[in-house]
């Protein structure tokens, strides 16, 4: 990776991949490939032609619905199975793997990852709950064990390799980084688990200030946690990528993200009122359209995402995205609160 500007921990970076060059921060949008709802995701890439991520799941495409698995392959990968040219994040899926039939382990992940054309790929994780220490060390061992193990049998070289770490204290999580970086066998790092610990912001936030401490030149993503209002803050802290379902499951329930803003159910929107925003789903079709449609309104909810993502890596690139974030939280008390305890964190670790 290389970083071209850094705003405090906030930085600008470009990522190679075999599908494109990644300007960072950058957000993956989930797709649901191989999910029983999987055909639901839009095509975005094809409306808004400079989205060109996605995250997909290894989990669902192993399950083989519908053959999905075997269909991806007899087409020669996902690439050219769903006509997308991005680059293509193929998570593990572990937390999936939780209460599941579907047996996995790191190289039948691997071979997957690799035999469907991932750009990016995270190795097998075992998800804890982060705040019961019960069996949470074994677990971190064996995700853990899985990175090693997969820096060790990579054999693309063209797909980055991300290690997937969980912990559940700041000094262990450092020291698990530290441990696997000295190998030099991964292109970044991704931390998951973080979704449902996300209303303990403290905590959040000690975790990964010490996680960008740990490691400073590679990437580092975060599972899950890629909405429009913890965009700009997961950038202050240094964190390079994102994933986002959080379009579809709001276009789902009929929610809409007015950008720059909140979140609205359509239902309580004036029937007469015009949709508050220019992008080119809103701009082509009515309010009762939208309404009607889970696509639109998930195609919608990305552009605002995306949004989030440009204002934010043009605050970085004038290095004023402090003051970017208190205009952006200025109107929520709860994160004006989390802005304040990460500028604290901040500042006693970059001065
Ligand atoms: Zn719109």
């Amino acid at each position: 990776m290389q970083i071209s500007t850094q705003d405090g921990a906030a930085r600008l970076g470009r990522i190679s991949t075999a599908h494109g060059v990644l300007d960072t921060p950058t957000v993956f949008p989930v797709h649901n490939l191989g999910d029983t709802g999987g055909w639901n995701t839009p095509r975005y890439w094809e409306i808004f032609p400079r989205i060109q991520t996605a995250m997909f799941n290894a989990y669902h495409i192993m399950s083989n619905r519908r053959l999905v698995r075997d269909k991806i392959r007899a087409a020669g990968g996902i690439h050219r199975f769903l006509g997308f040219k991005g680059a293509a994040f193929v998570d593990s899926g572990g937390f999936l793997n939780l209460n599941s039939k579907v047996e996995t382990d790191q190289v039948s992940l691997l071979n997957l990852q690799e035999g469907i054309g991932a750009d990016i790929a995270s190795t097998l994780d075992f998800p804890c709950n982060m705040r019961l220490n019960q069996r949470i060390y074994d677990k971190i061992r064996k995700s853990v064990i899985n990175a090693y193990e997969a820096g060790h049998i990579r054999k693309r070289k063209e797909m980055l390799l991300y290690a997937s770490v969980h912990g559940n204290d700041s000094l262990l999580l450092r020291n698990v980084l530290r441990f696997l970086s000295k190998s030099g066998a991964f292109d970044g790092y991704a931390i998951g688990g973080l979704l449902p610990v996300r209303s303990d912001f403290r905590f959040v936030i000690d975790l990964i200030v010490s996680l960008r401490r740990a490691i400073s030149e590679e990437p580092i993503h975060i599972f899950g946690l890629g909405g429009p209002l913890t965009i700009p803050i997961l950038a202050y802290l240094g964190v390079d990528s994102f994933d986002s379902s959080s379009f579809i499951v709001c276009g789902s329930r009929r929610v809409y993200f007015v950008p720059g803003d909140r979140e609205i159910r359509l239902k309580d929107m004036p029937k007469n009122d015009r949709l508050p925003c220019n992008c080119v789903v809103c701009r082509a079709n009515s309010l009762e359209e939208i309404r009607r449609s889970r696509s639109l309104i998930a195609l919608h909810n990305l552009w605002v995402v995306w949004s989030e993502i440009d204002q934010v890596r043009l605050a970085i690139a004038e290095e004023r995205l402090e003051a970017y974030l208190r205009w952006r939280y200025s109107r929520n008390p709860l994160m004006r609160d989390v802005f304040d305890y990460a500028k604290r964190r901040l500042k006693n670790i970059l001065r």
